[in-house]
């Protein structure tokens, strides 16, 4: 089987990108409309598309690893800092579990 090019793979890394964006907005809707089943749905396919391809991470930042749900702030997520280690702490709502982005080095 032969190699994917490097133009190829930039190409449909920026549908993956567009893709995962759509995705997500549509995940975030669907919650605001009460439908967190769906939103949960749409959320699980972005997730399924940014561990295929590398996306970056302020939108890999947007999923729970562990539920999979969408990461709204104030719905179904809380956000604080950790000042003496240096990260932000984002809290999922649904299972409770927490992503550690790091802001200071
Ligand atoms: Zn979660």
């Amino acid at each position: 089987m032969p190699r994917q090019s490097s133009k190829t793979k930039d190409l449909s890394r920026i549908i993956a990108r567009k893709r995962t964006a759509g995705l997500l907005s549509l995940s975030e809707k669907a919650l605001r409309d009460g439908n967190a089943e769906l939103s949960r749905r749409y959320a699980a396919l972005a997730s399924k598309i940014q561990s295929h391809y590398r996306i970056r991470p302020s939108l890999r930042y947007k999923t729970c690893k562990a539920c999979g749900s969408i990461l709204v702030p104030g719905i179904t997520s809380s956000t604080r800092l950790s000042s003496s280690h240096g990260y932000i702490v984002v809290k999922c709502a649904v299972c409770g579990k927490e992503l550690h982005k790091v802001y200071k080095k």
